[in-house]
């Protein structure tokens, strides 16, 4: 869990946090794509604007995938950078983020998982296959971005909600 005493944030000021939590806060179902392959760690701060916590940050947890074209494992690690989180005080002192923080990050999850795009940009068996062929010309546009290009619209598409 990931929780906020707010009593301990100065009025009008902003406390620094940091962590790195062991719990597996995604709770995926076992037979799920992905599998939560380490701890979540994060660095953010913690304010209150209005009635409500703010927690802004940088947020990582690593995840084990199976590439949807070759079938290897992968590990893929979710950073949402600069991410917010807000949650209403409600009257509580202590207010616990861990929902909000599980919600942002199975969304960041890539709905297709391919090992190219993962942390080690494992050359893809399926994906050269593809390339070899001369007369071969992709219809998926998406080929001629670059390698970060769809994670960062992912986490832009993010901030923007
Ligand atoms: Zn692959």
């Amino acid at each position: 869990m990931i929780t906020v005493d707010i009593r301990n944030i100065p009025e009008g000021e902003c406390i620094a946090l940091d962590g790195d939590l062991a719990d597996d806060i995604c709770q995926l179902p076992e037979k799920d794509a992905a599998m939560v392959a380490g701890s979540l760690k994060y660095r953010a701060e913690a304010s209150i604007v209005s009635e409500n916590l703010l927690f802004r940050g940088d947020f990582q947890l690593p995840f084990k995938f199976t590439c949807c074209r070759c079938n290897q494992p992968f590990l893929y690690t979710v950073r949402l950078l600069d991410h917010s989180i807000l949650a209403p005080l409600e009257n509580l002192s202590l207010i616990d983020l861990t929902d909000a923080l599980r919600e942002d990050i199975i969304l960041a999850l890539p709905d297709f998982p391919r090992c190219n795009k993962g942390d080690n940009q494992m050359d893809c068996p399926a994906r050269g296959k593809f390339q070899t062929e001369e007369s071969f010309v992709p219809i998926n546009p998406e080929k001629e971005q670059t390698k970060d290009s769809t994670s960062w619209d992912t986490l832009d598409k993010l901030k923007l909600d």
